[in-house]
């Protein structure tokens, strides 16, 4: 028996365990490891805030399709990888196992171990925590109650603040000198009009050193006001792979060919956030390319059991981007076209519903 373990059930290992219960390969044991027994789809959790969706509809039960597809499901969070032993090791000491393993484990936030961001700020990470930021919003704010603050301006902050903006005054605060940094000039353009109609105030170039209750420390030492602090500011690496010691690119993501192998064992492999392409070092941390991983991560994993010539991948260029307005409408972005509208919302809808139903069972 050959024994396949997947770790984290992110994006491609959705599909990786669809193609597993479709083909089961003989002679094939497979464990996911995973935080959750419910995974959420970030692309939706926007609309779950903003009360357009209920959890149901937001998530994959991992645990129903684990077992549907015949594999072991162990709820845990992976601590370390031991290459001489071969096992991924969990945080209550279970040891696991492998013949080939594969990480899905997304990403975490980065600047969550600044002074106060754990204690005082609200982090969406593990995306498990959500349910408590909708009953957060859910709750009438305070009269006289100092704005909230969205702490990051990536498109996963823009769409949090959009919707925290329907139920109280909201400040979005990016430390960089502009918003939505991974987009073009017209693209940004359309979105700090949207921000405006909501009257969201936007501060740019305000780095944040420290966050206390009820308020931010920036770095030039002034202080801004803050009812609920919501923390986006980026993507960190799971501490697990330099734990490891394995190689990593400078910020920790473990490093992968394009096979999606890990370079120094090929026992190991990597998608999603939590991988850094060797070949691709640009590739953007984002759900669309950890879509496209799955496929090829199967292939690949298939092509390890049968000794054959394991696929490459290439990312895309560029992607389709639908930001959640929470008003209906979304913010749009294909190659040259820029919109702002209900057709987005809609499609937006379709592609993120058609993308889960795969995995809900
Ligand atoms: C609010 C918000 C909205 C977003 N919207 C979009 C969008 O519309 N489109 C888009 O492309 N991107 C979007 N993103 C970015 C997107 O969330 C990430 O790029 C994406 O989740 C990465 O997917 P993944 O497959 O790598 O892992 P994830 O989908 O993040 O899954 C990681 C899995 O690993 C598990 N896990 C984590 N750590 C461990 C551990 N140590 N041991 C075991 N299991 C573990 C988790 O439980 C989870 O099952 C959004 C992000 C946010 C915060």
């Amino acid at each position: 028996m050959t024994q396949l373990l997947l770790v984290g059930a992110g994006h491609a290992h959705l599909e990786v365990l669809r193609r597993f219960g479709r083909e089961r390969p003989p002679g094939v044991e497979l464990t996911v490891a995973t935080l959750d027994r419910r995974h959420f789809y970030s692309g939706m959790l926007p609309g779950y805030l903003n009360g357009t969706y209920s959890e149901s509809e937001v998530t994959v039960d991992v645990e129903a399709l684990v077992e549907r597809v015949g594999g072991r499901l162990v709820l845990g969070r992976a601590v370390l990888l031991d290459r001489s032993e071969r096992s991924v090791n969990l945080a209550d000491g279970t040891r696991l196992p492998y013949e080939l393993v594969s990480f899905n484990l997304g990403s975490g936030l980065a600047g969550r171990d600044l002074p106060g961001v754990r204690e005082h700020a609200v982090l969406i990470k593990p995306f498990s925590r959500v349910p408590e930021l909708r009953r957060m919003l859910e709750s009438p704010a305070e009269t006289g109650a100092p704005p909230s603050t969205v702490v990051g301006a990536g498109a996963a902050g823009v769409e949090i603040a959009c919707t925290m903006a329907a139920h109280s005054g909201v400040r979005l605060v990016e430390g960089s000198g502009r918003i939505l940094a991974e987009y073009g000039e017209e693209f940004r353009r359309r979105a700090t009009r949207v921000l405006a109609d909501k009257g969201i105030e936007v501060a740019t170039g305000a780095r944040v050193a420290a966050v206390e209750t009820g308020a931010l420390v920036l770095e030039d030492g002034s202080r801004l006001r803050s009812g609920a602090t919501i923390w986006l500011a980026g993507a960190s690496a799971p501490p697990l792979f330099k734990h490891s010691g394995l190689t990593t690119d400078d910020r920790g993501f473990l490093l992968v060919d394009d096979t999606l192998r890990y370079v120094a064992d090929e026992r190991i492999f990597a998608v999603g956030d939590c991988a850094a392409l060797l070949q691709y070092p640009e590739t953007p941390k984002a759900g669309v390319y950890s879509v496209r991983q799955g496929p090829v991560v199967w292939q690949g994993l298939m092509a390890a059991i049968h000794d054959r010539k394991a696929p490459r991948y290439r990312p895309q260029d560029g992607f389709l981007s639908l930001l959640n307005t929470a008003d209906g409408r979304a913010l749009i972005r294909y190659k040259g076209l820029v919109g702002h509208n209900r057709f987005a919302w809609w499609l937006k809808d379709w592609i993120d519903k058609r993308f889960l139903r795969r995995y809900q069972t």
